[in-house]
């Protein structure tokens, strides 16, 4: 099934326009919202989950209309949210199966059957009788896809979840969402653009409410190739170099401030070309306004 968006504006009542005419496809398969904090993110996650609506706009999802089908919507939908609350003292099995009840499956069996499914799925069934407050990280994490996977959901939508993973517990949450794309849309939305190299097709980048760019993370870093060069300069004159040059990223190494730039001709002065990736095509959109660009 597609996500189809369009047009989407949204501004809160302390006047923060936090979408500017948003429009989007999505097909099956995992997609990355990168951006900064900030960029609308948010508001976006919740406004395809119907927990919050546009001030105008329309989503499709399939058949639906996603503003007004909403019930409906829910019953396909898979929500993992920035900080999934637990409740401290009740056992992972004991609160999926609550959830499960919330989310429709009336069947004691079939319940039964569908989080017991969960928890070997998210690895966390040797875990299930443990209580929530005792869960690391990693497993608050896991059982966070847990609950959103319970109605076997068609849309999927992660926000920023990584936050405070260690690398392996990232690394298993990368491959369980992986193998959800098969046969869902699955939307990460983060501000890491490692995790979208790693996990995602296709995607785009929001910066102030606005898309900056959507397409493949490969096309758009091929689109950058040669364009990027690199060297070191003294700290003190990187305002300078800000001035004469388009700075997309500067790095400490060893102490040393070394600073990316785009150019699309050698710029001389000591500058090397350096191989694009998809950092440097993040910060060249998101390091100063420009024109929307299609890759
Ligand atoms: P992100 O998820 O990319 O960090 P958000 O969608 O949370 O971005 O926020 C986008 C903008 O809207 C920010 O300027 C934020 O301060 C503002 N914002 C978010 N939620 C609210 C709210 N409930 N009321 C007022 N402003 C908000």
């Amino acid at each position: 099934m597609k996500l189809h968006i369009e047009n989407l504006s949204q501004t809160y009542p302390n006047g923060v326009q936090a979408l500017k005419n948003v429009s989007l496809e999505i097909e099956t398969g995992m997609f990355g919202l990168l951006g900064p904090n900030g960029a609308g993110k948010s508001t976006l996650m919740r406004i395809l989950a119907t927990l919050q609506m546009p001030d105008s706009g329309s989503i499709t999802f399939g058949e639906h209309n996603v503003l007004i089908d909403k019930t409906e919507i829910r019953q396909l939908l898979g929500y993992l949210p920035q900080e999934f609350g637990v409740y401290p003292k009740i056992k992972a099995i004991s609160l999926l199966d609550h959830l499960a009840v919330l989310k429709g499956i009336g069947n004691s069996s079939e319940r039964k059957n569908r989080v017991e499914q969960v928890l070997v799925q998210t690895n966390l069934w040797k875990h299930r009788n443990k209580r929530l407050g005792g869960y690391s990280g990693g497993m608050r994490q896991r059982f966070g896809i847990a609950q959103a996977l319970l109605a076997d959901p068609k849309l999927i939508i992660v926000d920023e979840p990584t936050a405070g993973l260690d690398p392996a517990e990232r690394n298993r949450f990368h491959n369980m969402l992986s193998e959800l794309g098969n046969n869902a849309v699955v939307i990460l939305s983060t501000h890491i653009v490692d995790d979208v190299t790693k996990l995602c097709p296709d995607m785009a980048i929001i910066h102030e409410g606005v898309i900056q760019m959507t397409g493949s993370p490969q096309e758009a870093i091929e689109a950058l190739e040669g364009n990027v060069w690199q060297r070191v300069i003294p700290k003190q004159e990187l305002d300078k170099f800000k001035q004469q040059y388009q700075v997309i990223g500067e790095h400490l190494i060893a102490g040393q401030t070394q600073i990316m730039i785009l150019s699309d001709f050698d710029p001389g002065n000591e500058f090397k070309p350096k191989p694009a990736d998809l950092e440097d095509v993040y910060f060249s959109y998101i390091s100063h306004t420009q024109q929307p660009v299609l890759v």
